[in-house]
């Protein structure tokens, strides 16, 4: 026999600070949220070792511990925060409908999207062993750069983000060596620049990773090798950075939802409204600027807040609860 469609007034996809952060504010104004965590509960600060920018935590949290107290958080408000992939998604209609595991068939009245984005690794087998190890790789300098004051990192990438975080390490580091693996940048002229004229700064061009070196536990050089030449060089590094680009967890709503041409998803300016009423985005799945614990948590709440006032709007039964706005 079919399973029975459950019906869902608030749905939430993700487990990141901005599903959760929709959760708890969703929970307190009685939308009885259900979130499904994904393959990944946590998101993305479950890969980070220690959080010591999220306001509110002076001594600092490893991600792994506050994603677990976010969960707490918006379970304490009776969040139903469940295992579960969404496979599937139909947005034609005015009740959304989304399937679970390809499998359960839920219809709600709001969704609010928190897939987040994924960052995009070399997928070296040293630089998975040390990302894993958190012995030094990373992919998001303005988390972990301040773990690498005094001392050598490299940096992959040559788009606006490397150098960003390339200018924004050479600020804390000794010394930044950036491999490019062309012989240009594909960043914006100024960025370029801007990197071109730190001096602690030195740009490789045509270079690429052969192996992120370590002893066991933490990373102590990086081998590279000019991908015209063939010459090889090992560079002292305590950190091995990573920006080549993240990919938005978007791929299931493509079919329904506006998203711009590398995936993301494009709201209404100011708001978390996506081109389907009803539907919500918050975090880095509508973000490749700011990609912050905290900025993905406004937007989680921004999100309830909409959803609150959509359904308010749509169902004169549904009341604002004004211990939302307090
Ligand atoms: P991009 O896609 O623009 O750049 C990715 C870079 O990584 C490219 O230089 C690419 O090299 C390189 N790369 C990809 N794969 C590999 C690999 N396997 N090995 C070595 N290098 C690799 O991503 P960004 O995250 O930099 O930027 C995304 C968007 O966000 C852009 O539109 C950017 O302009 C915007 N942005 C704007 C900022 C600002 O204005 N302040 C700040 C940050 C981002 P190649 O060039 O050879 O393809």
């Amino acid at each position: 026999m079919a399973e029975e469609i459950e019906k869902v007034k608030c749905l939430i996809i993700g487990s990141g600070p901005a599903g959760y952060t929709a959760a708890i504010y969703a929970a307190r104004a009685n939308m009885r949220p259900v979130l499904y965590q994904g393959t990944q509960p946590g998101g993305q600060l479950t890969t980070t070792n220690e959080v010591e920018n999220f306001p509110g935590y002076p001594d600092g949290i490893t991600g792994p511990e506050m994603m677990i107290e976010l969960q707490k958080q918006a379970e304490r408000f009776e969040t139903d925060v469940r295992h579960g992939w969404i496979t599937k998604v139909d947005f034609s209609g005015d009740v959304h409908k989304v399937w679970v595991n390809d499998e359960k068939e839920i219809h709600c009245d709001t969704v609010i999207i928190s897939t987040g984005a994924s960052a995009k690794y070399l997928g070296l087998d040293s630089e998975q062993k040390y990302l894993k190890l958190g012995g030094g790789v990373s992919a998001c300098a303005v988390c972990d750069g301040f773990f690498y004051r005094n001392q050598e990192v490299v940096i992959v990438g040559a788009g606006d983000s490397a150098c960003e975080e390339a200018h924004y390490l050479s600020k804390l580091c000794k010394k930044v060596t950036m491999l490019v693996r062309r012989d240009e940048f594909r960043a914006s002229k100024i960025m370029a620049d801007r990197v071109k004229n730190t001096p602690n700064i030195e740009i490789l061009f045509n270079t690429e990773t052969e192996e992120v070196v370590g002893d066991g536990q933490v990373v102590t050089s990086v081998k590279v090798y000019n991908n015209q030449t063939n010459e090889k060089k090992e560079i002292p590094a305590t950190g091995f950075f990573v920006a080549i680009g993240h990919k938005p967890n978007t791929d299931i709503f493509k079919d329904y939802l506006d998203l711009d041409e590398t995936g993301y998803i494009i709201n209404v300016p100011g708001t978390s409204k996506t081109n389907v009423e009803g539907v919500f985005v918050s975090g880095d799945a509508a973000d490749h600027v700011y990609r912050q614990a905290v900025t993905a948590a406004g937007t989680g709440c921004m999100a309830a807040l909409d959803a609150e006032r959509y359904l308010a709007a749509k169902d004169a039964s549904f009341e604002v609860s004004t211990s939302t706005y307090n």
